[in-house]
């Protein structure tokens, strides 16, 4: 029988280097077509990838793929919000109806924080706006907006279209605190607020289209609905769609990305199918069109697979079957996804031979992803749910396992389970750190481009004493590292 390797079952060696952790270069790709300038992507789950996490993982270089527990339209409405994004609009403010009450906007400032939110109509139509001049609390408490909102004819507005240095220039010529940009039927389309222009940041590092909108990604499943899902998300803009399933070596899978590929509104959009585990899978989907392909079967964290089925490959076995099946074929991208713990883990993803990872886990904690922050024990905590586990599979993801003629839900045999993770706060100090333990690695390997990472990685595999000496040991550790977590 042949043997399997996850993560901790090896370590790289070092080697002679001229390379610095800084100078490491990160370039490389999700799939034919979509580059990455950080090998990170987010999963397609839903506690973790919608418009705001896709949004500003992709300003960070990497990638978000959007998942697919949500209507058609839903999904594709999240790939627009993030096409449409430009750095220091907020695209999807919260709005209030005039008809609402003051006590609705205490809520928002209480929930979300904001305190300038547009009052619209059902259409849309910007009619008001209120911030925190035209109430006070209680005093206010139970008027209704419309009688003490600013009227929409009382407030300077910006057409679409509106650069952000002149929407700058506007609210400092015009004293504004929030400026609302409107379409031509005055719709409203997204706003500006001094808060945010005084803290802009800058994104370098943002992975683009030539057109200057982030990449993004969505996931669609084999069932009923996914062709004309994928239509409506090609319709969107989506730069690549993810045809993720649990099983991804079968006839549905291969027979999709073959549609998908020969329909007209989706035959450019890029293809990534999974999720597999050995070389004739990798093989099959490739020959079937797939423009990247998503490995792992059951190392996920939230994951049951390996126990309820019985079935999966320990990660790094995984990747390295992915990368035979890819063969020469350079342009197909292997995307290492699920499993990956610590930074230390993405070195050794790319270092077998992967373009890039895909995490659930460690990005779900994050401020960006969905749902609301839980307090527990005066602890922080953010929910993250598999995608096969019960909750998930009832909003839809049924068809992920292969379950979705199953109505009743007391008949569902979950692969995934439901929890939740420390809260982490904004992405970008999570990912400058997973990065910094990557560009650590390609510097003790002499690795200047991940492609060098494969190419001068020497694994070695460890015994159970060489795992335990790898983590800290015989010590209390008194304080937390921003990049290590005990188990
Ligand atoms: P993590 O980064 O948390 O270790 O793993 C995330 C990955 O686990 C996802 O990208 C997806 O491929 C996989 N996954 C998500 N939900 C489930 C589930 O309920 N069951 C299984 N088997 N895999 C899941």
């Amino acid at each position: 029988m042949q043997e399997a390797l996850t993560y901790d079952d090896i370590l790289l060696t070092p080697r002679y280097s001229e390379i610095l952790p800084a100078d490491a270069n990160l370039d490389t790709k999700f799939s034919r077509n979509v580059p990455l300038k950080t090998p990170i992507v987010s999963s397609p789950m839903d506690t973790v990838t919608e418009h705001r996490m896709a949004i500003a993982i992709a300003l960070e270089g990497g990638l978000g793929i959007i998942h697919k527990n949500l209507t058609p339209e839903q999904q594709a409405q999240e790939v627009l919000l993030v096409k449409r994004f430009e750095n220091g609009f907020i695209i999807d403010p919260i709005t209030i109806s005039s008809e609402a009450t003051i006590d609705e906007i205490h809520q928002i400032e209480q929930d979300k924080g904001y305190k300038k939110i547009p009052v619209v109509d059902e259409a849309g139509v910007l009619v008001g706006i209120m911030t925190e001049f035209y109430y006070s609390w209680p005093h206010d408490q139970g008027k209704i907006v419309k009688n003490v909102m600013k009227p929409a004819s009382e407030l300077t507005v910006a057409a679409e279209g509106i650069s952000l240095s002149e929407a700058n220039t506007l609210i400092r010529k015009e004293k504004l605190s929030v400026l609302c940009v409107v379409g031509e039927d005055r719709r409203l389309k997204s706003i500006v607020t001094r808060k945010d222009i005084e803290k802009n940041k800058k994104y370098p590092n943002a992975n683009k289209t030539t057109d200057k909108r982030l990449f993004v990604g969505a996931a669609i499943g084999v069932g009923k609905d996914a062709l004309k899902r994928a239509e409506l998300l090609a319709k969107a803009g989506v730069d690549v769609i993810v045809v993720d399933t649990a099983h991804g070596h079968s006839k549905g899978v291969m027979d999709m990305v073959k549609t998908l590929k020969n329909n007209p509104l989706t035959k450019n959009v890029d293809v990534v199918a999974g999720n597999v585990a050995t070389e004739n899978a990798v093989k099959d989907l490739i020959d079937a069109g797939a423009d990247g392909v998503k490995i792992g079967i059951g190392p996920g964290s939230i994951c049951t697979t390996r126990v309820v089925a019985g079935i999966g490959v320990p990660q790094i076995t995984a990747i390295l079957e992915g990368v035979k099946g890819k063969g020469e074929n350079k342009d197909i991208a292997i995307i290492a996804d699920g499993g990956i713990k610590l930074s230390g883990d993405i070195t050794k993803a790319l270092a077998m031979g992967a373009q890039c990872v895909m995490l659930g886990g460690l990005l779900a904690g994050a401020e960006e992803s969905p749902g609301e922050t839980l307090f527990i024990g005066g602890r922080m905590f953010k929910s993250y749910r598999g995608m096969g586990s019960l909750s998930a599979m009832e909003k839809g993801s049924k068809d992920r396992y292969g379950q979705e003629d199953v109505k009743d839900t007391q008949k569902f045999v979950p692969e995934g389970i439901e929890g939740r993770t420390a809260y982490r706060g904004p992405i970008d100090k999570t990912l400058y750190q997973l990065i910094g333990g990557l560009r650590a690695g390609m510097g003790y390997l002499g690795a200047a481009t991940i492609e060098k990472l494969a190419l001068r990685a020497k694994p070695v595999k460890i015994t159970a004493a060489g795992y335990i000496e790898s983590h800290p040991h015989d010590v209390i550790i008194t304080e937390d590292a921003p990049n290590y977590r005990r188990k």
